[in-house]
């Protein structure tokens, strides 16, 4: 019994030391060193049992800052709670949240790195296509300007959004999108958990299809600006554009084609490859493409706040052929 006792001892102690090698480039505490008290998360099911054999990195996020539902504090003790070592903070259009967040990793000595990063919304062909911008410095004269152009673009297409709901017998809806966004900027995702509040719909994916997708009654045809611009003002501010999730924007695979060269050609650097859900064959097409086009590769989970299908972190791992956009990063 006793040396049963002594193994077990043994075992727990040496716990820590398996996987130092794999955390050396990331320094900073080991987790079990911190006490974090994290009173608003539910049960976490599918937390991973040890510590991960390699870092994560999650470079797709969102806060309160725009859609997602957890604050920029919380966003990032959850990531830690995930194991995640590499986050990007990547709201729609807007870098509010990252002071924030920096403050609370230095504040709780998370060890976390923070990548400053936005996800802007730009027009394409008619289509909403969205460019994350990694490793900005937000105070860049360049992206504070677009970011200040992009912030009225999206008020007035809210407004705008709002007078065709109105028409088709949704009532207060600007006023009930703003609501849920607070002082964050209206998306779509506000107005849809409005209606989904009012009874429009029973749940997000619903109220997507019935009334804000493409060619729905309270879709609003994209004003927003160029690929090029959100590239050159990511690059001003000493960032990497990768183009966010390649697969979503439902074009067939000769326009996807058509926008990745488009993409390349304004100077993009990455494409997100790997996302946590994606069709079967899905993340190695975009491998492919990452390949062909000599784009650098991203991941990310596009984390908005907990639900049961999506975590930060989970089921991220690049095709060993691509390049990882973080390749030169920490050098
Ligand atoms: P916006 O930037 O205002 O066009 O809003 C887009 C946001 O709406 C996305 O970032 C998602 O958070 C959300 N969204 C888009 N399509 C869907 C969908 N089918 N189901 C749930 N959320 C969606
Ligand atoms: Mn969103
Ligand atoms: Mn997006
Ligand atoms: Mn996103």
């Amino acid at each position: 019994m006793i040396w049963a006792v002594m193994v077990f001892i043994c075992f727990v102690i040496s716990i820590p030391f398996k996987f130092s090698n794999d955390l050396t480039a990331y320094p900073g505490p080991l987790l079990t060193d911190i006490p974090i008290e994290l009173p608003y998360l539910e049960p976490l099911d599918n937390a991973p049992a040890e510590m991960p054999r390699f870092p994560i990195y999650d470079l797709h996020s969102h806060t309160l800052a725009s859609d997602g539902m957890l604050t920029p504090t919380q966003l990032v003790q959850r990531a830690v709670e995930m194991r995640v070592s590499v986050l990007a903070i990547t709201d729609h259009d807007t870098t509010a949240g990252l002071a924030e967040a920096a403050d609370a990793i230095s504040r709780l000595a998370l060890p976390l790195r923070l990548i400053n990063g936005v996800e802007i919304s730009t027009a394409w062909e008619g289509f909403d296509i969205h460019i994350l911008g990694l490793g900005i410095d937000p105070q860049s004269s360049a992206m504070v300007a677009l970011l200040a152009d992009q912030a009225i673009r999206r008020q007035k297409r809210a407004e705008e959004i709002a007078r065709r709901l109105e028409k088709n017998q949704v009532p207060d809806a600007l006023a009930g999108a703003k609501a849920f966004a607070g002082d964050a900027g209206i998306t779509r995702a506000h107005f849809a958990r409005y209606l989904v509040e009012i009874g429009k719909a029973s749940n997000m994916a619903q109220v997507f299809k019935k009334y804000l997708a493409k060619g729905k009654t309270g879709y609003v045809p994209p004003q927003w600006c160029t690929i090029k611009e959100a590239v050159d003002a990511i690059h001003l501010a000493g960032g990497q554009a990768a183009l966010a999730h390649p697969s979503r924007y439902d074009l067939s695979p000769k326009w996807l084609r058509r926008l990745i060269v488009n993409f390349k050609q304004d100077s993009g650097d990455a494409i997100e490859v790997a996302q946590c859900q994606q069709a079967p064959d899905e993340r190695t097409q975009l491998a492919r493409y990452a390949e062909e086009y000599q784009l650098l590769a991203s991941q990310g989970s596009d984390f908005h706040g907990p639900c049961a299908w999506l975590e930060l972190g989970r089921r991220l791992s690049l095709p060993d052929k691509v390049i990882p956009v973080w390749q030169d990063w920490f050098k």
